[in-house]
């Protein structure tokens, strides 16, 4: 059975991401960025939206919950987190549990760092995984509420599935992401690669993403870290980039 994913940019740099089981029918959004625009994505193909996985609470990643909600009375799935701080919310989920999904297992791996709750969706049957802000081709979720240390094990978390995984990153910031890895990291013939790729595909009007575990294992500058102490210096940097 083959899940079928479509993408789709959304505010000024977010994605939207639809998973899509053609023969259940069974449709998830990831986050709702802008709720017209997925639904627009849904009619445009003649979906229903039956399911909203949030990855973590910021308003950019659940803005069109009520929205959506109220459209499709879809099942919202998120992150534990205080009550009322996600914009409704049908059934928490937490790191190591796993749910089904027409048919198929959802491994749900927590990744604090850029807010403490933060998770991320991973659809082994399709080799795939949703990762919010966590991870970023080439880069790393800004750490609001959580610190380097927990920012490297939830990287490290990722790092650790199968190498061809395509990682869905919530953001196009690939080429600002490369020009601060350059700057600390330019010798790496690896990440000369990644940048000309997404150099040639932002040309071309491509999006960056997905990226896929191989290549970041290598290229991301905040993996190559190589510890918790050389990413927070590296996020620091960043920040003031
Ligand atoms: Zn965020
Ligand atoms: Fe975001």
């Amino acid at each position: 059975m083959t899940l079928e994913v479509v993408l789709f940019p959304c505010l000024s740099d977010n994605y939207g991401f639809l998973l899509h089981d053609p023969e259940s029918g069974a449709t998830a959004a990831i986050d709702t960025p802008d709720a017209k625009e997925i639904a627009a994505q849904c009619e445009a193909r003649g979906w229903t939206l039956t399911e909203i996985w949030n990855t973590h609470w910021h308003p950019d990643h659940t803005g069109g919950n009520v929205a959506l909600k109220r459209r499709y009375d879809c099942v919202v799935r998120g992150p534990h987190r205080a009550a009322g701080e996600l914009p409704v919310q049908d059934i928490q989920v937490a790191g190591g549990e796993s749910f089904t999904f027409a048919g198929q297992k959802i491994d749900v791996i927590h990744t604090p760092g850029h807010t403490d709750e933060h998770i991320v969706y991973h659809v082994p049957s399709a080799e795939l995984a949703f990762v919010g802000d966590t991870i970023f081709a080439l880069g790393c979720g800004r750490l609001f509420e959580g610190t380097p240390e927990q920012m490297w094990e939830s990287l490290s978390k990722i790092m650790a599935l199968p190498d061809h995984t395509r990682l869905y990153c919530a953001h196009e910031y690939t080429l600002s992401n490369a020009r601060f890895a350059l700057s600390v990291d330019g010798e790496n013939a690896d990440l000369l690669n990644a940048v000309e790729d997404a150099t040639a595909k932002r040309d071309a009007g491509q999006p960056t993403v997905p990226t896929t575990v191989a290549v970041e294992k290598v290229a991301n500058p905040f993996i190559t870290a190589g510890s918790a102490t050389e990413l927070g210096r590296r996020r620091a940097l960043k920040d003031a980039f």
